[in-house]
């Protein structure tokens, strides 16, 4: 049995009728896993599986450990007017965190409100302090954002439209751009030789419903903008990564653009290596031997975990106080925060940055509810809510990368357990009701037949130059990941969601 795939879903019950329910048994769709493995492993939409503790070296490991990164064998739905939207939106977001990142008096009285209870964002915050008074000079900002929404689409709200509501905006670190392109590329073909035989309806899906996909270049692009204000042709980029990265391929594509396209090198350092490695020279130059760095791109330093000792918060630090454009810099960094976003979402804050009123009304339309949970009026207010329905809400801490927020009865929990100076270190978001569908998640070789939910993420790439005057700003493609809706969340690296793209309904 299938449901039809439609071109124009307009109201909720349209888009929750248009969704993909398989009856398929996945032994019948053994070809089609043969196909799509084989087509991974020839177009490198690849990860590394965990190493293997008795490796040496890459060259001892990786002829076993190189594995097809998780995919969905077909496209999942998303109303392509709430696609274009977001899309068209993608650059008054960029200048709207361009704007926050430069008003030091709204980042540090923000900032100061979520109190010393998060350690490390404290930690960063104080970090930008610090160099805000040295006054640095870069001769450039770079920003490399992902904003990510899923689709509210409540089924008791038939006759309401689906609306892309955002998650959270990320400044550091958005990875998946490189892979997400590819798979586009996957589902077109998969489209043109199985036309999704078993798994959508034969004949109902068009290519144009397959989006095409800029993000395989568009991070390549705007670091080698950077690099060109940086002005030093000889120097490289540094790519910043984790000691233990799986997502190697996602971050191997950017350096293959960097270097094809722009003939710039990329070097690969952890934090621990920029300490052990680089000083900074004369004109405040860093140095990694004899090599110069004009860009350090972040791959890593979103979480704690990031910085295990004082030697990878100095590794940052050298970066952050040499001349060398970090890829976020801290103003951009704290701009990510959660706590950034809820007071965004207060009244007259986004028109405290947007000034037009229609760009402004477009802005707020994405968001849903965000509150504090600290002392104030509105805090406590909060506070009672989350605990009389918890249902309705999405409890945050300071984090990224997944596995930090709160749930329905794990809220009330978790708040009744913190003091009113750790609840400050919180945000209260409601939660955005997306619709589950049916899809085959490819993972390890297995087909998993689940019910999942899509979130939906546009990359934003912003150049300004050393006058803070916009050089870049656009749209850099989009991401989709697709997680069994019965698990929070989890992202692909963690193991719970696959990489997907949208099919335009
Ligand atoms: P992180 O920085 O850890 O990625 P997110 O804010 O993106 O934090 O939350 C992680 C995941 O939790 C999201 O990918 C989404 O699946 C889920 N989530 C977050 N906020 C909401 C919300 N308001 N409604 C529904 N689900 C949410
Ligand atoms: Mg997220």
């Amino acid at each position: 049995m299938f449901r039809q795939i439609n071109k124009f879903a307009k109201t909720n019950s349209e888009f929750l009728s248009l969704r993909p329910r398989y009856t398929q048994d996945v032994k019948e769709l053994r070809g089609s896993v043969d196909m799509a493995i084989d087509w991974e492993a020839t177009h490198g939409l690849l990860m590394q599986a965990p190493k293997l503790s008795h490796a040496i070296s890459n060259a001892d490991w990786v002829q076993t450990a190189l594995v097809p990164a998780p995919v969905s064998l077909a496209p999942s739905p998303i109303p392509r007017a709430e696609f274009e939207k977001v899309v068209a939106l993608q650059p008054v977001l960029n200048q709207l965190f361009d704007s926050i990142a430069r008003d030091h008096d709204f980042l540090v009285s923000t900032l100061e409100s979520l109190g010393t209870a998060d350690e490390f964002t404290t930690r960063i915050f104080s970090m930008y302090m610090k160099q805000y008074v040295m006054k640095v000079e870069k001769p450039a900002v770079v920003g490399i954002h992902r904003s990510d929404y899923l689709i509210h689409a409540p089924a008791n709200e038939p006759d309401a439209s689906p609306q892309a509501k955002q998650v959270e905006f990320n400044t550091i670190a958005s990875s998946f751009a490189s892979l997400s392109a590819i798979v586009g590329d996957f589902h077109r073909f998969m489209l043109e030789r199985t036309g999704f035989q078993g798994l959508l309806k034969e004949g109902q899906v068009e290519m144009n419903q397959l989006p095409e996909n800029e993000s395989l270049t568009s991070i390549g692009d705007g670091i080698a903008v950077g690099f060109e204000l940086y002005g030093t042709p000889s120097a490289v980029v540094a790519m910043v990564i984790q000691p233990d990265e799986r997502n190697v391929y996602d971050q191997r594509w950017i350096e293959e653009r960097l270097w094809k396209r722009h003939n710039i090198r990329v070097v690969r350092l952890s934090f621990a290596d920029i300490l052990d490695q680089c000083s900074i020279r004369e004109d405040n130059r860093l140095f990694a031997g004899d090599t110069e760095i004009a860009v350090a791109y972040y791959r890593a330093g979103y979480a704690p975990t990031d910085f295990p000792t004082e030697k990878e918060w100095e590794g940052r630090w050298l970066v952050e106080k040499s001349r060398a454009i970090p890829i976020p810099n801290l103003a951009y960094h704290l701009a990510g925060c959660k706590k950034i976003q809820q007071v965004l979402a207060q009244p007259g804050v986004v028109e405290r940055f947007v000034s037009d009123e229609e760009t402004a009304r477009r802005v707020r339309e994405c968001f849903v509810g965000l509150y504090p949970l600290d002392d104030s009026e509105e805090g406590q207010q909060a506070y009672e809510m989350a605990l009389k329905s918890p249902a309705n809400y999405v409890a945050k801490p300071q984090r990224e990368g997944g596995g930090y927020n709160s749930y329905g009865e794990d809220i009330p929990k978790l708040l009744c357990g913190m003091s009113v100076e750790e609840r400050r270190g919180y945000i209260l978001m409601e939660l955005i009701k997306a619709p589950g569908f049916d899809s085959m998640l490819l993972r390890n070789g297995q087909l998993v037949p689940a019910e999942v939910v899509s979130e939906l993420g546009i990359y934003g790439i912003w150049v300004s130059d050393s006058k803070g005057d916009m050089v870049v700003n656009r749209h850099g493609g989009h991401l989709l990941r697709t997680k069994a809706s019965n698990v929070h969340e989890g992202g692909v690296a963690a193991g719970f969601a696959v990489i997907d793209s949208p099919l335009l309904v």
